[in-house]
C-alpha cells in the first residue's frame, strides 16, 4: 500500500448520499486516485470507469490543463460573491457556454444539477409573472424523470423512492406517462413507438386549460431513471404543445450536455429547441461543482422590464459564478474543443451501441438501450428488483469496471475520450461477469 493511503477509522461521521450505509460499512469502496478513464481503490485495486464519475467526467480524469487552471485560479482569487459585483472569469466563463448553445444566450450559474432545475422552474415562473401570466403554476413532468432532489425538481421528478420519504411537494406539479414500452425493447438509438405519449401534456392542456400550465421539464435522454432514449418525434411534439399554449419548454441537460450525444447539447442532436437547458455535471469535468440554466434571449428580456435599480431575478447562490468554477469551467471547455472531445463521443457512438447490443444474445439481458455514449443492459430480475443489479454491480467491480446499477439496469456513461480498445474491454468484462449470471 502506498505511503500516502489514508484509511479512515471511521465511516460513520459521514452520512452519505443515497447510500445503504450498513452495507457500505461493511463492504467500503473507497477509491483515493484516479487517472484518465481509471480509478484505483486505496487497496490498489484499477477500475476503468463506466460511469465518467457519475455521468460527468467527459474529458476523463485529472487532466493536467483542468488541474493547473484551479490551481492558478486558488492562488489568484479564491472566491468573490457575484451579487452587484463580479469578477471576469465568471462572466468569459458564461460567453464561453453559451457559445456552445445555438439559440440560448445567457447562463445564470448554480453550483448542480438540483440548484439549476430549481433555478430553471423559478425562473419561469417569475418569467410568468412578468409577462402578467402569474396563474400559470403547473409545472409538468414526467414519470421515470430524475430532476435532482431540491424541492421543485423533486416535485416534477418521477421517481417514486425519492419522492416517498417526504411527502407533499410543490402542489402544483403534474406528470406525463414515461416512454418505456415493451414494443421498444432492444432500440438502438431512438425507439420506434411512443412519440404519441407527447400528446399526454396536451391532455393536461385539455384538463387545467394550457393557460394554467407554466413549463415542462425533461431530460431528452432521461439518465438516471435506467436511460432511455426519446422515441422517435417525441420531443419535436412536446415542443409543438408548449408552443400552441406559451408553455415552456426545458431541457433537463445535467447529464447530456457538454457532448455526451455527440454535440454540445443533445437539444442539437435531436433537432428540436428548448427555452431553457439546465446542466452541470461536465460543465466543469465535475471538478469543481458548478451548474448552469441557459436561457434564450426571448425569456431574458421579459425580465428586463424591471425598474433598473432593483434586481431583475430575486433569485441567486453565495457562489453563482464561483471564481474556482469559473476557471475549471472554460479550462474544461478548452480541452473538449482542443482534445476533440464531442468529435470522439460522436465518432465512437457507433461501435458503442455495437458493443452493448452485443450483448442482447445472454440469458441474462433482456433490454438494451444506446444512445451516443451512454446505454444501459438491463438484466432479467432475480429475487426482488434490484437484487440482480446489486450483484451484477459488486461482480463488475470486482472484474474492474464500474457500472451504476439503477434496480436491475446496469447504466453506463462512461469517459467521452474513451477509445474503441476500451469499448472492448468494457465489452469483454460485461459479457465474462452477466454470462455467468
Ligand atoms: N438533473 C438530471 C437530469 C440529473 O441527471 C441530475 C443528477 N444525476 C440532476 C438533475 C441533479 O444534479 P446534482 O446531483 O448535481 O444536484
Amino acid at each position: 500500500m502506498p505511503d500516502t493511503v489514508r484509511v479512515p477509522n471511521d465511516l460513520d461521521s459521514f452520512w452519505m448520499p443515497f447510500t445503504a450505509s450498513r452495507a457500505f460499512q461493511e463492504n467500503p469502496r473507497l477509491i483515493n486516485k484516479a487517472d484518465g478513464v481509471y480509478y484505483s481503490t486505496i487497496d490498489g485495486k484499477q477500475l476503468f470507469d463506466g460511469t465518467g464519475g457519475l455521468w460527468c467526467c467527459n474529458a476523463g480524469h485529472n487532466h493536467p490543463r483542468i488541474v493547473k487552471a484551479i490551481q492558478d485560479q486558488a492562488a489568484e482569487l479564491d472566491f468573490v460573491h457575484s451579487f452587484g459585483q463580479g469578477h471576469p472569469i465568471a462572466f468569459e466563463a458564461a460567453a464561453r457556454v453559451v457559445d456552445l448553445a445555438p439559440g440560448l444566450d445567457h447562463v445564470f450559474f448554480t453550483n448542480s444539477g438540483s440548484e439549476a432545475v430549481d433555478t430553471a422552474l423559478k425562473i419561469a415562473l417569475a418569467y410568468h409573472m412578468a409577462n402578467g401570466e402569474g396563474e400559470r403554476r403547473i409545472l409538468v413532468g414526467r414519470e421515470k424523470a430524475y430532476h435532482g432532489i431540491n424541492f421543485g425538481g423533486l416535485s416534477v421528478g418521477g421517481i417514486g423512492a425519492n419522492k416517498g420519504q417526504f411527502g407533499t411537494l410543490y402542489p402544483s406539479a403534474a406528470h406525463m406517462r414515461h416512454t418505456v414500452l415493451e414494443e421498444n425493447r432492444f432500440s438502438r438509438g431512438q425507439p420506434d413507438h411512443g412519440a404519441d405519449l407527447a400528446d399526454d401534456l396536451q391532455r393536461l392542456c385539455d384538463l387545467h386549460g394550457g393557460h394554467a400550465i407554466a413549463a415542462v421539464i425533461v431530460e431528452p435522454v432521461s439518465g438516471a431513471g435506467g436511460v432511455f432514449p426519446p422515441p422517435k418525434g417525441y420531443l419535436q411534439r412536446l415542443r409543438e404543445i408548449c408552443d400552441a399554449h406559451g408553455i415552456l419548454l426545458i431541457f433537463d441537460e445535467v447529464i447530456t450536455g457538454f457532448g455526451r450525444m455527440g454535440t454540445p447539447f443533445a437539444y442539437e442532436a435531436f433537432g428540436v429547441q428548448p427555452d431553457l437547458v439546465t446542466c452541470a455535471k461536465g460543465m466543469t469535468n465535475a471538478t469543481v461543482p458548478m451548474g448552469g440554466v441557459l436561457t434564450t434571449s426571448r425569456v431574458r428580456e421579459v425580465f428586463r422590464k424591471a425598474p433598473s435599480k432593483v434586481p431583475d431575478l430575486f433569485h441567486g447562490y453565495t457562489y453563482s459564478g464561483h471564481p474556482l468554477a469559473a476557471a475549471a469551467c472554460i479550462a474544461t471547455l478548452d480541452v473538449y474543443r482542443d482534445d476533440k472531445v464531442f468529435e470522439n463521443a460522436r465518432d465512437l457512438a457507433e461501435p458503442w451501441a455495437d458493443m452493448l447490443h452485443g450483448l442482447a444474445d445472454l440469458d441474462a439481458v433482456i433490454d438494451v438501450r444506446s444512445c451516443g455514449i451512454i446505454g444501459a443492459v438491463q438484466l432479467a430480475q432475480q429475487g426482488a428488483v434490484g437484487d440482480a443489479g446489486r450483484a451484477a454491480h459488486a461482480a463488475l467491480w470486482d472484474e474492474g469496471l464500474i457500472a451504476r446499477p439503477v434496480g436491475d439496469a446496469m447504466c453506463m456513461s462512461p469517459p467521452l475520450v474513451l477509445t474503441q480498445e476500451h469499448i472492448d474491454e468494457i465489452g469483454a468484462t460485461l459479457r465474462r461477469v452477466l454470462g455467468n449470471g
